[in-house]
């Protein structure tokens, strides 16, 4: 009781926790309907993630008309978006930011990104229009707990306050990329209020192998080539476009799309490897008569490590020279034609032991989260506890990159924050 005395509690209509994406979205929404409303955020400055978004420029949506194939993206827990999806669209969302003043471009892949001024953009935006509806914003204000009583909550705590409202939106995103705030005091509150958290994993994350020789082509960024994936010797998936070579596995966006399933591949001690095709559009044979054909001009002039020069990027030189039987200084000319077969099969199949992924330091966006089941996809409002909302990352939903994530936070959000 006494420690009650010497606290302030202020009352709100809508309390948000976490100012990132979709806690301001939250806030825009509630307070443009006549809400007093507040958000409580740990950092000093608000939407640190979404300022490091698409390397800065924010990836904030995608153009796929498709409302089905944009949901599928999500895999299955994608269903549950279909109504938020249906109050604000990624369409409307273009529509949204276009009326708060970030006009939008498209590009490769249906990204949408702010025609100007990047992230930073976007973020102003959506601080300006808090401003204008005059949303209490309160930097440097962790929140350390909730009080719940009767599955009800009564108010916020923070180190030195106490916070009530009547609706609490919990928007404190996941635990990829701690450094900026979010660190997973969003599961425990949730889980102080009954809720349940599935497991967490990275995902959109740099993947690592039991081989060590991949750093010898670290920093390598390889185009147009082709990801296998073989689980316990079987084929089960690809992947077309860019990857990286890390000093510890791999990455670049192919990678990482593949990421999010390698918990699973993973489980029960089966054995994942990465075959990483070079030259994905040329056959075996065609490129052998290719690396003939090589031979056949530098006849005389070159030795093996020449003739690897002009068929992988200079990056990847030293990992062939590596991984193949072929000594380096051999004269072009000695080269059988068994080795010139070894050496296609190589190009075709380079070999990774996959064994985990980077940290969640590394990783793009959390997988899993607030149970789904325990959310009204309607409202976003709790199934266990009367006042309590969620939006963004928290939930156990996660998209590829592309823009995927943010719609997320956007159209959970405008629901969280709408009256229901
Ligand atoms: C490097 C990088 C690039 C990305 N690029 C893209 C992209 O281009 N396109 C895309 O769609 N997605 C992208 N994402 C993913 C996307 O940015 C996130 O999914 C999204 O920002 C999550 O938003 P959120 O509001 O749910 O959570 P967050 O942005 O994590 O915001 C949560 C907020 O809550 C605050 N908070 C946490 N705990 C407390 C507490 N106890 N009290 C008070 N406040 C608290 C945090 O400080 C933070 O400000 C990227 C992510 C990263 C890391």
């Amino acid at each position: 009781m006494e420690r009650e005395n010497l606290y302030k509690m202020e009352k709100f209509d809508t309390l948000i926790i976490g100012g990132g994406a979709a806690g301001l979205m939250a806030a825009v929404k509630a307070a443009e309907s006549g809400q007093n409303v507040a958000i409580a955020e740990k950092n000093h400055s608000l939407g640190e993630k979404i300022l490091i978004s698409g390397k800065g420029r924010c990836n904030f949506t995608n153009a796929e008309p498709d409302l089905n194939a944009f949901i599928a993206k999500y895999g299955e827990n994608g269903k549950f978006l279909y109504s938020a999806f249906s109050k604000l669209s990624p369409h409307d969302t273009v529509g949204f930011f276009r009326r708060i003043g970030v006009e939008s471009v498209e590009e490769r892949g249906k990204r949408i990104f702010p025609a100007s001024g990047g992230a930073q953009k976007v973020l102003d935006a959506l601080i300006m229009q808090c401003k204008k509806f005059n949303v209490k914003i309160m930097r440097s204000t962790p929140v350390k707990a909730l009080k719940v009583k009767n599955s009800k909550i009564q108010c916020v705590i923070t180190e030195s306050d106490e916070y009530s409202a009547d609706k609490y939106i919990i928007a404190t995103g996941g635990k990829s990329y701690p450094k900026t705030g979010s660190t997973g005091d969003g599961y425990l509150f949730a889980q102080q209020a009954g809720h349940t958290i599935t497991k967490l994993f990275p995902a959109l994350v740099p993947v690592r192998t039991k081989e060590t020789w991949v750093k010898l082509a670290s920093g390598c960024n390889l185009r147009n080539i082709r990801i296998n994936v073989i689980l316990d010797g079987k084929k089960i998936d690809e992947r077309f476009g860019e990857m990286e070579f890390t000093n510890f596995g791999v990455s670049g966006p192919i990678v990482m799309d593949l990421s999010s399933h390698v918990p699973d591949w993973l489980e029960g001690d089966k054995e994942l490897q990465f075959s990483l095709d070079l030259k994905p559009t040329l056959s075996h044979e065609i490129l052998t008569e290719r690396i003939k054909r090589d031979i056949q001009k530098f006849w005389d002039k070159r030795r093996f490590f020449g003739l690897v020069r002009s068929l992988v990027p200079s990056q990847m030189m030293n990992l062939i020279l590596e991984l193949s039987d072929i000594p380096e200084d051999k004269p072009v000319e000695y080269i059988s034609d068994e080795e010139i077969s070894e050496l296609a099969d190589l190009l075709k199949d380079i070999r990774m032991n996959i064994n985990g992924l980077w940290s969640f330091n590394n990783a793009v966006v959390t997988r899993g989260g607030v149970s789904l089941k325990e959310i009204d996809p309607a409202t976003m409002k709790s199934k266990i506890c009367d006042n309590l909302y969620f939006a963004g990352e928290i939930l156990d939903l996660n998209g590829p990159s592309g823009g995927f994530n943010l719609q997320i936070c956007w159209s959970t959000g405008y629901v969280a924050g709408s009256r229901s």
